[in-house]
């Protein structure tokens, strides 16, 4: 009989779990639904569909309980304070281009998607850009091209301005400038418990800092005021080169990262791709010069590599630019992006490059791949009393003597995503050991690139992670957005 009723208690308790895990954020979606009428939907809606797939990537493509849409901070608050009672899991998604699966989205959640907060207000008096986070940088260079002014935001236009601002920001004008969070002038977020507060260099300044390079531990970001700058047209564009030119490239890029060789103005992507569906390997060098200089002298050198296969080099605004970064991106395949950063030396490139066409070959007997590895700089530090939360110290140079690693793997067999996360991590190793060999290793691992079982916020160093959680006590001491949100967390 004892045995029997443990049984049934047993039953009853797993029964129980399993309703609270599966009947929990349904019965949400339909209490938010009242209280916020026409903006839930549920799978089976074309708005659902709409929102899932328009992540970028596939495996970002979680069904959740239901998509809600809020217009406004208040219709924000209203949600995460109703979230943050029931304690049903639930997402953030901005511009959808995050590649961590679960970090915007959530299965059998609820998924806040703030695309329709997407203002772009242009105060012409104090030159200040109002911006909406659910807004892609594509509507922010629209509205800011024609006044010859801009900011600091992504290279590709329907890159998120909410995800990219929250990790740091790298951008066109970065060499000169540095990280766009350091941009930022105002943050209107709302907190987990409902509560819509503004953050900036006078008020909830221990936020301000934090929402800088701590992506969405603090709060949802309804608002980002932007600092704009005279910005005409500039001179860009890539090259495209074949194989054959691999060595003179990386020695190309080494010379560009000799300290006397800094130019503000210069920013360059210089990747490697391989093609395993032609067993093809090229390489891409995406130069911007912030100025309409045509023929940079300081990009000389690349553009004498040859031979090359294709080059849009010329003058544009940011949209154009922006544009045909989005044209040239594999969108709406599984993917899996990881990075890490060293210090530049004369040998570390030409080492690293063979590991990677040695890690390209061994993922495409896998399945077939596209595997790409990008070099850049990472911006200067923030001035003087204008900290962020990406570690640097103020008088560090990391735009002159560091080197960020990026490298992306495309596919379209969604069962391979983790053999090939493993594969990738195994890159990363290798790629680590060499610059330990060399003298060369820089812990920062830059969040807007890294993969999911990578440690971003942990390498901001003890310091500013110390500083992360006890901004993320104070401003949400239950903890709902490290339990409930998923994404890079403090913990
Ligand atoms: C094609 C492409 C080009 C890119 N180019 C650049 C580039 O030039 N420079 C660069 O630095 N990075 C670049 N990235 C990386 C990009 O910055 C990150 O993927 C970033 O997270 C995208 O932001 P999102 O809003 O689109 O992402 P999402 O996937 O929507 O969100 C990413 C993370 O941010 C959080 N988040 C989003 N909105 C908010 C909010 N309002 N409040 C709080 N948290 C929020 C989400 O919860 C999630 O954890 C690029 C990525 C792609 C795919």
């Amino acid at each position: 009989m004892a045995t029997r009723t443990v049984l049934l208690a047993c039953f009853i308790h797993f029964f129980s779990l399993l309703w609270q895990s599966l009947a929990s954020p349904i019965e949400d979606c339909a209490r938010l639904s009242r209280s916020l009428p026409g903006l839930v939907f549920r799978n089976g809606t074309r708005e659902f569909a709409e929102s899932i797939t328009s992540y970028f990537y596939v495996q970002a493509r979680l069904l959740p309980a239901c998509v809600v849409s809020p217009r406004d901070a208040e219709e924000v608050a209203l949600a995460v304070d109703f979230l943050s009672k029931t304690g049903s899991p639930f997402a953030v998604r901005g511009g959808g281009h995050g590649s961590v699966t679960g970090a915007a989205n959530v299965a059998r959640g609820i998924t806040i998607d703030m695309r329709s907060i997407a203002d772009v207000y242009l105060d012409h008096g104090t030159a200040t850009l109002k911006v909406g986070a659910g807004a892609t940088w594509d509507m922010v260079y629209n509205r800011l091209d024609p006044h010859a002014l801009s900011v600091l935001g992504g290279r590709a236009a329907h890159v998120g301005v909410g995800g990219y601002l929250t990790g740091g920001g790298i951008s066109f004008f970065s060499p000169q400038r540095g990280f766009a969070c350091d941009y930022i002038i105002n943050v209107q977020v709302v907190l987990s418990n409902g509560t819509i507060v503004n953050a900036n260099a006078t008020h909830a300044t221990d936020l301000f800092i934090a929402l800088k390079g701590g992506s969405n531990n603090f709060g949802i970001v309804t608002r980002f005021d932007l600092r704009t700058f005279r910005q005409g047209d500039l001179w860009g564009g890539g090259i495209v080169y074949p194989n054959s030119t691999f060595e003179k490239l990386l020695g190309t890029f080494t010379s560009f990262k000799q300290l006397e060789s800094f130019d503000p103005f210069a920013e360059i992507e210089l990747s490697f791709v391989y093609l395993g569906s032609s067993s093809t390997s090229i390489a891409t060098s995406s130069l911007y010069y912030a100025k309409p200089v045509v023929n940079a002298t300081t990009f000389m050198p690349f553009m004498l590599v040859e031979p090359q296969l294709s080059n849009t080099l010329r003058i544009s605004n940011t949209s154009d630019f922006a544009k045909e970064t989005l044209a040239l991106s594999t969108q709406n395949q599984s993917s899996v992006w990881a990075t890490t950063t060293f210090t530049m030396t004369s040998t570390i490139l030409s080492r690293i490059l063979p590991i990677w066409q040695a890690s390209a070959l061994a993922m495409n007997r896998m399945t077939t791949i596209t595997s790409s590895m990008t070099f850049q700089s990472i911006p200067p530090p923030p001035p003087r009393g204008m900290p962020n939360s990406l570690g640097f110290h103020t008088k560090s140079s990391p735009e002159k003597n560091l080197v960020l690693c990026l490298i992306s793997i495309f596919f379209e067999d969604t069962k391979s995503q983790e053999d090939l996360e493993l594969a990738t991590k195994d890159f990363i190793r290798a790629v680590d050991q060499v610059a330990e060999d060399e003298g060369a290793e820089e812990l920062f691992t830059y969040l807007n690139y890294a993969a999911g079982w990578q440690n971003p916020l942990h390498d901001y160093g003890d310091e500013v992670l110390n500083d992360l959680r006890k901004v993320a006590i104070e401003y949400d001491p239950a903890g709902i957005l490290q339990k409930q949100m998923g994404g890079f967390k403090l913990s």
